[in-house]
Order: structure tokens, then C-alpha cells, then sequence
């Protein structure tokens, strides 16, 4: 996915000149960002468009960019954040009717997964690893993840990425994130991913 790759590029070439960063101090943890409902909370922006939103930390970086080449709509597109301080934080969300499914994948949430690794792939980002699918819900939709390795060269960064699929929007939702603490040990998958994911997907308001 040129999204992907073009961000996981950002964050090697900011590994590589870690000396020349952690200035800005902002902790980076779960629980206290991402919760909203009503107006977004100070320091914080509102993505509403397309038919769901999602708040977000206004020290980060935000793109919004289409699939393949294409500008976002409602049929499909992506909103990528990223900040580097004293740690590495980087997700992204995608969105994508069932119709932007190849013909080969199954309409499913993890049919939507194979759809971004297959793009990413395309793009030049490799996904050396996938973990075993973990199954959940969020608002009543099935909900799956599951952790992966992005390949850069020289470095590993592992990952967490899941989807769901909401009826009532007609879209698949894919949210990813990585989350480096510490860069002595960035190919180690931090036990705060897995909750801060979690967090972004308690964000997302996919209906009303
Ligand atoms: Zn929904």
C-alpha cells in the first residue's frame, strides 16, 4: 500500500536520526487518549467524514490519503498518524466497501486484512509474519486482529492490525498501530500495543 510504505519510510528515516529527535515530550499511553464522545477533548482533532469519526492527538502527524492513487470518498481511503518523540507511535485507519475486495477474497474482516497485505505487498511493504487471528467484537461487529512484523531494511517493527466490517456504515474498518517505547529494542513487541490498539478501536465511531 503506497500509504504503508510511504509512512513506514517516514519512520526509518526518523530511526535513523534518533539523535536529532526526543525533544518533545508527550507520553503516549492508552487509557487517557483516546476516549471521546461529545466534542473532542483539548489538544485533540475530530476526523468526521465518510460516515464515522475518530478523535485524535493534534501533536501528531495527520495525513488523509486515498487507496491506490485514488483521493478519499466514501467508497475508500485512510487517515495515518504519526509522532516521533521519545518513542516511535504510528496507526492508521482505512476504510473500504466490500465491493473494493479482489474477487478472490472472502468479504470478511480478515478477507479485509488480506486485501491491505496484499496492497502493501504491491507497494513494497513486506509483512514477514502474521499471528494467529484473535477474535472480538467492537459495537456489536465482529472484530479481528493480530500481530504482525513490518519488514524495513535493516529493522523489524512488529505491529498490531484488525478490521471489522460495519453493516450499517457498508464499510470495512482496518486500524493498525505501532508503538516503539524503546529504540534498544524495537523489534520486541511492547505489551502497551495491544491495549493502545484496542484504545484506537474504542475510538472509532463507526454508527450511531
Ligand atoms: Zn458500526
Amino acid at each position: 500500500m503506497k500509504e504503508l510504505s510511504a509512512l513506514t519510510g517516514f519512520t526509518v528515516r526518523n530511526l535513523r536520526s534518533t539523535t536529532l529527535v526526543l525533544l518533545v515530550v508527550a507520553s503516549v499511553t492508552g487509557a487517557n487518549l483516546w476516549v471521546h464522545r461529545g466534542s473532542p477533548p483539548v489538544g485533540y482533532g475530530r476526523y468526521d467524514k465518510h460516515g464515522f469519526s475518530m478523535d485524535y492527538p493534534l501533536n501528531m502527524n495527520f495525513n488523509e490519503m486515498g487507496l491506490s492513487g485514488s483521493k478519499a470518498s466514501d467508497a475508500s481511503g485512510s487517515i495515518q498518524l504519526a509522532r516521533q518523540d521519545e518513542t516511535l507511535t504510528q496507526y492508521g485507519l482505512f476504510w473500504m466497501g466490500p465491493e473494493m475486495l479482489a474477487t478472490y477474497l472472502e468479504p470478511t474482516p480478515e478477507g479485509a486484512l488480506n486485501m491491505v497485505f496484499g496492497i502493501a505487498g504491491l507497494e513494497g511493504t513486506s509483512i514477514s509474519s502474521r499471528g494467529e487471528l484473535i477474535s472480538s467484537t467492537k459495537d456489536g461487529h465482529e472484530l479481528v486482529y493480530q500481530t504482525i512484523m513490518i519488514e524495513e531494511p535493516g529493522v523489524s517493527i512488529p505491529a498490531i492490525i484488525g478490521a471489522w466490517y460495519c453493516e450499517e456504515l457498508g464499510r470495512f474498518i482496518i486500524l493498525y498501530l505501532f508503538y516503539v517505547p524503546d529504540f534498544d529494542q524495537i523489534e520486541v513487541l511492547s505489551p502497551a500495543v495491544e491495549p493502545m490498539w484496542l484504545g484506537l478501536v474504542e475510538s472509532v465511531v463507526c454508527h450511531r
